[in-house]
């Protein structure tokens, strides 16, 4: 793996066993031929946004080094997404993983299918948060604000708790 960027991917899984499906998400992202898995958060409850009624997230961070680029890393991620969204038999069941590119070192995207750094991280506590276990120096290329500094920004911090 040549790459010295240091690229940060944020999972959240609020359906079925959210822990193991965190967990399996990271596993199968380091398996892949293209990807070295180096560092994982701790794993985090936080409220769901939005949409109410919902159960709490699980959410992790995991840092990897790739060989591939942005786009070909997404295209990973949502092949990894429908992989174990599938649920035991179901042909179409509920997606229980979502995973959100949120850094790709210092570069900046901007497309039609994906932005980089993620339109929505500087804002979500339960990214932010597991961030802060593995760089918390780490700068947010858009803002010039490390993670340590925007998580103390943030209004809602109560909303994402450490899981024992
Ligand atoms: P969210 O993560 O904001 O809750 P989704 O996971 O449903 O939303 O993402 C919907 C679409 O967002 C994806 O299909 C993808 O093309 C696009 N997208 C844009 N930027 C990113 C990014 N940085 N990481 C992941 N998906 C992204
Ligand atoms: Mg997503």
């Amino acid at each position: 793996m040549n790459s010295e960027e240091r690229v940060f991917i944020g999972l959240g899984s609020n359906i079925g066993h959210r822990r193991s499906n965190c967990c399996k998400a990271a596993e199968t992202l380091g398996e892949a031929i293209s990807v070295k898995l180096t560092n994982m958060s701790h794993l985090y409850e936080s409220a769901p946004w939005g949409v109410l009624g919902q159960r709490p997230f699980v959410n992790a961070v995991v840092e990897v080094r790739t060989t591939l680029g942005p786009l070909g890393l997404l295209v990973l991620l949502k092949g990894i997404e429908r992989e174990l969204g599938r649920g035991r038999g179901r042909r179409w069941g509920p997606r229980v993983i979502d995973l959100d590119l949120l850094f790709f070192g210092r570069r900046i995207v901007k497309g039609q299918t994906l932005t980089v750094p993620h339109a929505r991280v500087h804002e979500r506590g339960f990214a932010l948060l597991p961030i802060l276990d593995i760089a918390p120096d780490f700068i947010h290329p858009v803002f010039n604000v490390s993670m340590r500094g925007l998580y103390r920004r943030l209004r809602s911090r109560a909303a994402v708790k450490r899981l024992p």
